[in-house]
C-alpha cells in the first residue's frame, strides 16, 4: 500500500499587505518532508504515525507552512500545489494537513482547488483532510474530499489529534470496512476570532454538540468558525460532517450538521465582538491601574503578526500616551529600519528617530505616519530566545535583531522580524521584566494569554485600524455574498 501525505497551510488574510512567497513556507520535499514532522504534534505527524503503522509506503512531497499574511502568490501556489498532484498517481490513499482558509493570487479557493487536481489526477483514490478551526469551507472542498476533519479548540491544541481522527477513518476504508462521504451545512455568518475561542461562549457550546454527536456515534462533526478578514464569497461559520456513504448515512449527516447550524443561527449574536472606541478602553485601562501591584495588559488585537498584522502600527501606543498612561512596556514592533538605527547608535545612546507606521494598510486605504520619538538605547540582543511556554514550549524562536529602546514614557523591544508575543522570552531576552510595570502593550489576540494574563492585574482589549482589527467596518469587502450576518443585520 502507497499512500500520499503532505502539509500545504496557509490562512490567507486577504486585507493584509503581507507579502506570502515560496519562501514564507520554508517548505521541505521528500525525506526532508517526512523527517520535519516525524515527533511533532502536526496532523501530518499523525499521518505519518498512522501510515508506519499500518506498514504502507509513504510519499512525502512536500511539507509547508507560512504565517498569516496575503494571498499566496501565484508561482508558490503552484509549485506547491503542483508537487502534491504530480505525486498523486499510483497511490491507494492521500492524506493532507492544510489550512481550509487559504486564497491564492490564481486560486480563490486554495484548498478546493487543490483537493479538486488532486482527485483528477487520483479518481476513485479516498482523500482525507485535516483542517484548522478557522477553515472557510466550500463546496469544491467538500465535493472532493471523502473524510473531513477539523480542530476542535482554539487556542488550538489537538492538530495531532485531528490527525490521528483522519487517519483513522481513511484507514477504515481503505480496509474495506467503511466508505464515507462528507455533508455540510454553511451558515451567513462571519465570526470574529476573539469569539471563536472553544474555552467559552456559543463556540464552546456548538463544539460541545458536535462531540457529543460524535459520541453517539458519527464518524465526524467538526464546528469551522470560518477566518473572516477574507474577501471571499463566504468567509462563514460551517459544520462538517463525515457519515456513512449510503443513503441513511448521508441523511444522518445531514440532520447533525443542520441541527448544529440551527444551534449556531440561534446564537449567532454571540459570535459578533463589539468594539468599544479606543478612547474607553484607554480610560479603562488607566482606572483599573490605580492601585493595582500588577501591570494592566493592554491587548492590541487589530495588528497580531500571526493573523496577518503588520507588527508596526503605533495607534494604541500614541493614544495610550496621549492621555497620560506611563511606565508602559511594548512587546515586538516590527522595525527593521529603526533597529539599524539603534544599533548603529549602540547602547546608551541618545536618538531621535521615525518609529513604526511604516508599511502602508493599501487595502484598507490607510496610510499612517511613523511616530517621532526620542529615547536610549537599553539594550541590544540577537532576538533569538527559547519558548519557556505553555505555548509553543521548547521552540527555538527568532526576532531578528533586537533592541530595547527607552522613550521616558514607554520600554519598546523593536525587532527586525514580525513575532506576536507568545512568550516571556520574548522581554527576557533584553533583560525586561513586564511585571514591574504599570501598563504592559502587546499585539496579539489569543496567545499570549496563558501566559501574560496570570502576570497581570486586569486585561483590556484595545481596537484600532489594522488588518487584524474586529471592526468590520474598516474592510472594503466586495465579494462576499449578502445577506450575511452581522455586515447585514439580519
Ligand atoms: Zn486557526
Amino acid at each position: 500500500m502507497k499512500v500520499l501525505i503532505a502539509r500545504f497551510n496557509h490562512e490567507t488574510n486577504t486585507f493584509s499587505p503581507v507579502p506570502t512567497p515560496l519562501e514564507a513556507f520554508s517548505p521541505t520535499y521528500g525525506e526532508q518532508a517526512y523527517l520535519e514532522n516525524l515527533g511533532m504534534r502536526t496532523a501530518m505527524a499523525a499521518f505519518i504515525d498512522a501510515a508506519r503503522d499500518a506498514g504502507a509506503t509513504l510519499v512525502t512531497p512536500v511539507s509547508a507552512t507560512a504565517n498569516p499574511s496575503g494571498p499566496v502568490q501565484a508561482a508558490a501556489y503552484e509549485a506547491l500545489a503542483g508537487r502534491i498532484v504530480d505525486a498523486a498517481p499510483g497511490c491507494d490513499a492521500i492524506f493532507l494537513d492544510l489550512h481550509g482558509a487559504m486564497v491564492a493570487e490564481n486560486s480563490v479557493d486554495g484548498e478546493g482547488d487543490l483537493l479538486a487536481r488532486v482527485r483528477a489526477a487520483a479518481p476513485g483514490v479516498p482523500i482525507g483532510v485535516a483542517l484548522d478551526l478557522h477553515g472557510n469551507i466550500t463546496q469544491k472542498m467538500i465535493d472532493n474530499a471523502d473524510v473531513m476533519v477539523g480542530f476542535k479548540t482554539y487556542p488550538h491544541v489537538d492538530m495531532y489529534e485531528t490527525g490521528q481522527h483522519v487517519a483513522r477513518l481513511l484507514m477504515a476504508m481503505l480496509s474495506g470496512q467503511a466508505h464515507f462521504s462528507v455533508r455540510w451545512h454553511r451558515l451567513p455568518l462571519m465570526s470574529h476570532t476573539l469569539r471563536s475561542t472553544t474555552l467559552n461562549g456559543a463556540m464552546q457550546r456548538a463544539v460541545q454538540a458536535a462531540s457529543a454527536a460524535e459520541a453517539e456515534g458519527l464518524p465526524a462533526v467538526t464546528v469551522f468558525a470560518g477566518f473572516s478578514l477574507a474577501d471571499i464569497e463566504a468567509p462563514c461559520v460551517s459544520v462538517v460532517v463525515t457519515g456513512a456513504s449510503s443513503a441513511e448515512g448521508e441523511a444522518a449527516a445531514q440532520a447533525v450538521a443542520d441541527r448544529i447550524a440551527a444551534q449556531i443561527w440561534t446564537e449567532r449574536a454571540a459570535f459578533v465582538y463589539t468594539s468599544e472606541p479606543l478612547a474607553a478602553s484607554l480610560d479603562r485601562a488607566q482606572a483599573l491601574a490605580e492601585n493595582a501591584k500588577r501591570p494592566v495588559l493592554l491587548l492590541d488585537h487589530s495588528d497580531n503578526c500571526m493573523s496577518g498584522g503588520t507588527c508596526d502600527t503605533m495607534d494604541v501606543l500614541q493614544a495610550a500616551l496621549a492621555r497620560g498612561l506611563r511606565d508602559i512596556t511594548v512587546g515586538p514592533l516590527c522595525d527593521a529600519e529603526a533597529v539599524q538605527t539603534l544599533i548603529e547608535a549602540g547602547i546608551g545612546a541618545s536618538v531621535t528617530l521615525a518609529l513604526g507606521n511604516k508599511v502602508p494598510l493599501t487595502q484598507l486605504g490607510i496610510t499612517k505616519q511613523p511616530l517621532q520619538v526620542s529615547g536610549r538605547v537599553l539594550a541590544i540582543s540577537d532576538g533569538a530566545y527559547t519558548a519557556t511556554g505553555p505555548i509553543y514550549t521548547g521552540q527555538r524562536c527568532h526576532m531578528g535583531r533586537t533592541v530595547l529602546l527607552d522613550i521616558g514614557d514607554a520600554q519598546i523591544i523593536v525587532t527586525e522580524r514580525p513575532h506576536e508575543p507568545f512568550d516571556i522570552g520574548v522581554f527576557q531576552c533584553v533583560g525586561l521584566a513586564p511585571a514591574a510595570h504599570r501598563f504592559l502593550l502587546l499585539k496579539s489576540r489569543m496567545y499570549c494569554r496563558p501566559v501574560f494574563e496570570p502576570l497581570c492585574h486586569a486585561t483590556v482589549e484595545c481596537d484600532s485600524p489594522g488588518v487584524t482589527s474586529s471592526d468590520y467596518t474598516l474592510f472594503p469587502f466586495k465579494q462576499v455574498r449578502h445577506p450575511v450576518f452581522p455586515l447585514d443585520l439580519l
